[in-house]
């Protein structure tokens, strides 16, 4: 017979449907909007439904009112954050989000217990006692109250982080391997006692310490390896939506939890690859990494030029190769890089750009920032598409990019970021730094590459300095 509910269990498989075309929608540049516009139905779909779900098993006109409340004020929320973030804030809002979805689980997690085995007299207790299912009960209980607590302040860490909050140097507490490998064999322990006698007390420890596990975890990963650290968190936000689906026995939070579970877990995997990291050492805050000597070495000076010294160099080159960063992304420089792009195709110079995979603050960000300048496609490359063609290039332009261009990476394997694959800029004749002071990248890390005799510091907002050439040459046309 056809009820609201089995309309609602339908419609939940239409969802699920949805946002694995979403997903397949977003893998790729050219289909990212429609798989944007298959994740907003999907959820519009699933909220419709857990309505229609909540009418057909008689919701309390209270419930009701709260749950129909709490999704407009989300929904405002939501909306009005959405259209305030700047695409450099975008890391650290995903990663409150995935904090959210952390409390979420913890708070589901302690209300399964607080109605079953806090309540064993509940019609629920009793029925999940006859069938001999309470122990599964518990154990949804404590496995899902783990990985909220754990996601929730790992992601409240990683979003001061990305925002600067707090410094982004690994936290290195004697011993943290140990901690680590020690909260995890304390859990499992503490699990199987809870199956077995599920004390109020056994909540409560296992809640904090997966609370202080999660903000150690992600306290210890130093900068350069945030980027996997935030699909990381994304791919556990997914693990603690499954868990919290197999409480409120509900399909789609399950279906969905785990697509975004696997989905993040394999894009972490990605990043470590790309990033030449451990995955297992990542995933375990830092595994195996341990601080290395504080740096006080003397790169010697460093050499400045000017924008119209700059332009002089950009007018008399053969090629040229654009590697942007996040200042970049900062200075909203993009249009300006875009137009002297065009000026310098104009003059003949053959003129490409370098991305790496993890330059900016999120997977892409260069990518979309040229494409929203309209940069044309086919001379945006991939980091190992162009990297044997820095040597011999005349020029390269480093637009606020720090970490992704430190030789420092290759040749020093002391340093926090040895090991990563970077863009080999230094082999070009000459390369110009656009940035505004010394400072170092997002890693904390110095870079020697803005003291080697073919580097040029280009001081100032990569806005300004962009805009500075692009009327120099302007000037030298028309003389
Ligand atoms: P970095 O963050 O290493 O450096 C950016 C540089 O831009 C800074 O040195 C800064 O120098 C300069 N800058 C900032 N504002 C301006 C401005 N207005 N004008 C000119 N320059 C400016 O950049 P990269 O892109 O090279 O590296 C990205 C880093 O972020 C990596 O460590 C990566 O691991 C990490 N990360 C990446 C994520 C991703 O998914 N892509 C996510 C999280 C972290 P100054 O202050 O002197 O101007």
């Amino acid at each position: 017979m056809f009820t609201l509910e089995t309309a609602a269990t339908a419609a939940y498989v239409v969802a699920a449907l949805l946002f694995i075309l979403a997903l397949a929608g977003l893998s790729r540049h050219e289909t990212s909007r429609a798989g944007n516009t298959f994740g907003i139905v999907g959820m519009v779909v699933a909220l419709v439904a857990t309505i229609a779900l909540a009418l057909a098993r008689h919701i309390e006109p209270l419930g009701l009112a709260l749950l129909v409340g709490a999704m407009t004020i989300g929904a405002a929320i939501g909306l009005w954050r959405a259209k305030i973030v700047e695409m450099t804030g975008m890391p650290e809002l995903i990663a409150l989000l995935h904090s959210f979805v952390g409390l979420a689980a913890v708070l589901v997690g302690w209300n399964g217990y607080l109605h079953v085995e806090g309540d064993p007299g509940s019609a629920e207790a009793l029925q999940l006692g006859s069938e001999g299912m309470l122990g599964i009960h518990s154990a949804e209980v404590v496995i899902g109250v783990f990985i909220g607590a754990v996601t929730f302040t790992g992601s409240i860490v990683a979003n001061l982080k990305l925002s600067a909050r707090i410094k982004s140097a690994p936290l290195m507490l004697p011993g943290k391997n140990i901690l680590n490998v020690g909260a995890l064999v304390v859990f499992i322990a503490l699990t199987v006692w809870f199956v077995i006698d599920p004390q109020l007390w056994l909540l409560v420890v296992v809640t904090v310490l997966a609370l202080a596990l999660g903000w150690h975890l992600v306290a210890s990963i130093g900068g350069g390896d945030m980027p996997v650290v935030v699909s990381m968190l994304n791919s556990y936000s997914g693990w603690a939506a499954a868990a919290a689906g197999f409480l409120l026995g509900n399909d789609l939070l399950i279906v969905t939890g785990a697509l975004v579970g696997s989905s993040g877990a394999y894009l972490s995997y990605i990043m470590c690859k790309a990033m030449n990291r451990s995955f297992i050492s990542v995933i375990a805050g830092g595994f195996g990494i341990e601080a290395g000597p504080a740096e006080d070495k003397d790169y010697g000076e460093h050499r400045e030029i000017t924008a119209e010294g700059a332009a002089e160099l950009l007018a008399s080159a053969s090629s040229v190769i654009i590697t942007p960063g996040y200042g970049m992304a900062v200075a909203q420089a993009q249009y300006g890089v875009a137009d002297l792009t065009r000026k310098l195709r104009d003059r003949g110079v053959d003129v490409r750009f370098g991305i790496h995979p993890v330059a900016g603050r999120l997977p892409g960000h260069m990518n979309v920032l040229l494409a929203e300048a309209k940069v044309p496609y086919d001379i945006v490359l991939e980091m190992d598409e162009i990297n044997d063609d820095f040597d011999g290039t005349s020029v390269v332009l480093v637009i606020g990019a720090n970490d992704t261009v430190n030789p420092a990476a290759s040749e020093d394997p002391g340093s926090p970021i040895a090991g990563m694959p970077v863009l080999t800029v230094w082999n070009a004749d000459n390369v110009i730094v656009f940035k505004r002071s010394m400072a170092s990248g997002y890693a904390g890390v110095q870079n020697p590459l803005f003291f080697r005799e073919n580097t040029q510091m280009l001081f100032g907002d990569a806005k300004d300095r962009v805009d500075a050439i692009n009327a120099a040459l302007s000037v030298a046309e028309h003389v």
